[in-house]
């Protein structure tokens, strides 16, 4: 059985004192249900997620890391220091990174290895565009994605990675994928982490992300390969990010 994730992707919001009211409201309105929590604030606000979360059954992570250990890599943060904060998670390979910073496959890939190698546990993301989908490529397009990644790590690692599932289209633009048309993704992700170890197949987690909203997160979540949402939006607002929680 899988425990559902759910975990807010701040992207680039936030400030001290608006993290402190978030993370406050979130801390103390959150009712204990079956489903793990995960923030991932900017890198800059991670002390102070550890300074208000440490102790709590909130877990905080990361937007991405590089793919290098150390060195002269000006604006990158290391898997290293994101322990040196106690980071549980980052996430790899967001299709804003793919898109913004000219990720592929390969680097998300050695990121994944080096977050490993870090104990911090990669989400994974993949996704395809809009003209992806209308070419009828999405199944192509997330497989090589997946494979790219499950290529770098033995079979024993797959067991210690989370994927997200977040079609380009749908992040931000307040339209989701049908649940079904995400379950069919999120089942055929399953079968490749399954050809690569068919016992981690069943207990990775794929979450869905892409304008999950309270309204929409129990329909999705009710799927059986939706294991939670990386939440982008409504992560920010308190009441909102909590009604998708509690829609587990
Ligand atoms: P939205 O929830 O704002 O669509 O963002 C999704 C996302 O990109 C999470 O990583």
């Amino acid at each position: 059985m899988r425990r559902k994730l759910v975990a807010g992707n701040w992207k680039m919001n936030g400030s001290l004192q608006a993290n402190r009211i978030l993370l406050e409201e979130v801390k103390s309105k959150l009712q204990v249900n079956n489903c793990e929590v995960v923030v991932c604030p900017p890198a800059p606000y991670l002390q102070q997620c550890q300074a208000i979360l440490a102790g709590t059954a909130i877990g905080w992570g990361a937007q991405d890391i590089s793919m290098h250990a150390a060195g002269a890599f000006t604006g990158e943060v290391s898997a290293e220091m994101l322990r040196d904060f106690d980071c549980s998670y980052v996430i790899v390979g967001h299709s804003e990174r793919r898109s913004y910073h000219a990720e592929h496959d390969e680097q998300v890939a050695k990121k994944v290895v080096r977050a490993l190698a870090n104990r911090l546990t990669p989400i994974v993301c993949v996704g395809e565009t809009l003209p992806h989908r209308e070419a009828g490529m999405t199944a192509e397009i997330v497989s090589a994605q997946i494979e790219a990644v499950l290529g770098q790590i033995s079979p024993e690692q797959v067991a210690d990675i989370i994927v997200a599932y977040e079609p380009v289209w749908a992040i931000g633009t307040g339209k989701t994928a049908t649940p079904e048309m995400a379950q069919e993704i999120h089942a055929l992700l399953r079968r490749k982490i399954a050809e690569k170890n068919a016992g981690a197949a069943a207990s990775v987690r794929i979450l869905y992300g892409g304008s999950v909203k309270p309204d929409n997160a129990e329909e999705l979540f009710f799927m059986p390969d939706i294991d939670g949402g990386l939440i982008g939006g409504a992560s920010l607002k308190a009441n909102e990010f909590l009604a998708i929680i509690h829609a587990v």
